[in-house]
């Protein structure tokens, strides 16, 4: 096996270095022509009192109009993106989102629509978010969804305010909320923010929840359980039924964290599971770029008695129209300005009629099989922590290095040298050094094929060589980044010489 870098993959040719663009400034330099009175002192005083105006100008770099432009092409390069690789990242779903709904959504149709329209000049809109709403109800098995959360997190702490306010309604908003050991950390900070003590329930040998480790914490002081199907381990939490029932049976309800929905759609409903609240994360399963910190939606599925306490403004549909409701007087209230992240629904919904049930579902037979296949194609040369078959992610991890003393980290850094996005790595938590893989439907068996040769490559070098694995990476613009050093000594302020 070729224990180098593949060039396929890689990086090879030109990778232009590129400093601040500050030390790019050179006095004088400019980009720009405008008129001469515009933003002088003398001609701007007159509209802008003197006590706003500076005194010296202010320290920008001075750099003409070329410099601009290649300094932020430059860098941009330098950014991975699914655009340009691979991006197994797991529990964050980074597959390629087709473009057509990049073009649905900037429709002016429908980018041009003011918020403040009354809802008889918007009936298009209204329309595409409550056939939305169905569309995702009809997936997981629920009684209704809102779409006014903004993100994953939001929705949780949406549905958790939900579970909050129907036990208040029963006269007892109870304390306490269950999380297993393999939760994403947004599921006990929702909890958090919604009053509850949080109580860790370990996960079994097996990576999934026990029903009898539930069972032995459940009481009438439990509100819900917060759990995620696939968990975090990419394992599917086969006693979903029984602790679904022990927790009912205690007046407690079920709250499923829905952001492995890409594993699900099509062949399994959350719903039918008996679970009572979950969200959707439509910025991974439901083709939204994303990644840059937003925007993103985070809908959330109700079941029939949770109905009452969704937010307002609820989008219904009386008479053949569509309309904004806002008489709920059991709803927990508005979450979000407006109605939610419109351009977000806009791409779930084109996504799903472009797919229909049939594509939805083999969307998800085909992550699946992807996460298999590296599974296999790596199993015996990386430590698997669970021995049951994985659903849309798999996890390893750096236990059979050892040794060789190259760590995740390590291997990690390395994958930069082939050209790959690394996996997350060091989490979830319950696995030591974990490398948690996430190839998505939208891979090739070609890619699937030169990542995995890539991994098997790191971990012969790493038996023959680690430290050439642990010098990595040596083929990216900057090399090893000292992991602190931002956080301890932070440069916030370039030095200005005066
Ligand atoms: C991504 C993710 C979240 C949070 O979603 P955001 O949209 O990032 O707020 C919660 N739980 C799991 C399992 C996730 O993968």
């Amino acid at each position: 096996m070729e224990a180098n870098p593949s060039v396929s993959s890689g990086r090879s040719g030109l990778t232009h270095a590129e400093p601040l663009i500050i030390e790019r400034s050179a006095p004088g330099r400019c980009g720009h022509s405008l008129p001469a009175s515009f933003g002088h002192p003398e001609t701007a005083s007159a509209d802008i009192p003197s006590a706003c105006l500076r005194s010296q100008p202010a320290a920008l770099p001075e750099v003409d109009e070329m410099t601009v432009v290649r300094h932020f092409t430059r860098l941009s390069a330098w950014n991975h993106s699914i655009d340009s690789g691979m991006y197994p990242l797991g529990s964050c779903t980074m597959k390629y989102n087709p473009r057509i709904n990049e073009a649905l959504a900037r429709l002016p149709s429908f980018s041009d629509l003011h918020p403040y329209l009354p809802a008889s000049h918007c009936q298009g809109a209204l329309q595409l978010m409550w056939e939305l709403a169905q569309y995702l109800a009809e997936i997981a098995g629920f009684a209704e969804v809102t779409l006014a959360p903004a993100a994953g997190a939001h929705g949780e702490w949406t549905g958790m305010k939900m579970i909050r306010a129907y036990h208040r309604a029963q006269g007892n908003p109870r304390r306490r909320v269950l999380v297993p050991d393999t939760a994403h950390g947004t599921n006990p900070a929702s909890s958090k923010l919604c009053g509850y003590n949080v109580v860790e329930i370990k996960s079994g040998p097996e990576g999934i929840l026990q029903p009898e480790a539930v069972a032995q914490v459940m009481d009438d002081s439990v509100a819900a359980i917060m759990i995620t199907n696939p968990n975090t381990l990419g394992l599917f939490e086969s006693g979903i039924g029984d602790i679904a029932d022990i927790v009912h049976a205690q007046g407690g309800l079920v709250y499923c964290d829905g952001a492995n929905l890409n594993s699900m759609m099509g062949v399994a409903r959350p719903g039918d599971m008996d679970i009572d609240v979950l969200q959707f994360n439509l910025h991974k399963t439901f083709a939204t770029p994303h990644g840059g910190g937003g925007p993103g939606s985070g809908p959330v599925g109700v079941c029939a008695k949770l109905v009452p306490f969704l937010p307002i403004p609820r989008v219904a549909k009386k008479e053949g129209q569509y309309l904004l409701e806002e008489d709920h007087p059991q709803s927990i209230g508005r979450v979000k300005s407006f109605y939610g992240n419109f351009a977000v629904m806009l791409r779930a919904y084109a996504y799903i009629r472009e797919m229909g049930g049939g594509g939805l579902k083999q969307a998800s037979q085909m992550a699946v099989l992807a996460a298999n296949y590296l599974r296999a194609k790596l199993e015996g040369h990386y430590h698997l922590p669970y021995p049951s078959r994985s659903l849309h992610e798999v996890i390893f991890s750096d236990q059979n290095l050892a040794e060789t003393k190259v760590s995740t980290l390590d291997i990690a850094k390395r994958l930069l040298d082939h050209g790959f996005h690394p996996p997350t790595i060091y989490f979830p938590l319950v696995v030591h050094g974990a490398l948690m893989i996430e190839p998505t439907e939208t891979e090739n068996i070609e890619t699937l094929d030169e990542f995995a040769a890539a991994l098997l490559a790191i971990e012969q070098e790493a038996q023959h060589n680690p430290d050439q694995v642990r010098a990595a990476p040596q083929r990216t613009v900057v090399g090893r980044l000292d992991e602190v050093k931002a956080a301890r000594e932070p440069v916030l302020r370039w030095p200005t010489k005066d």
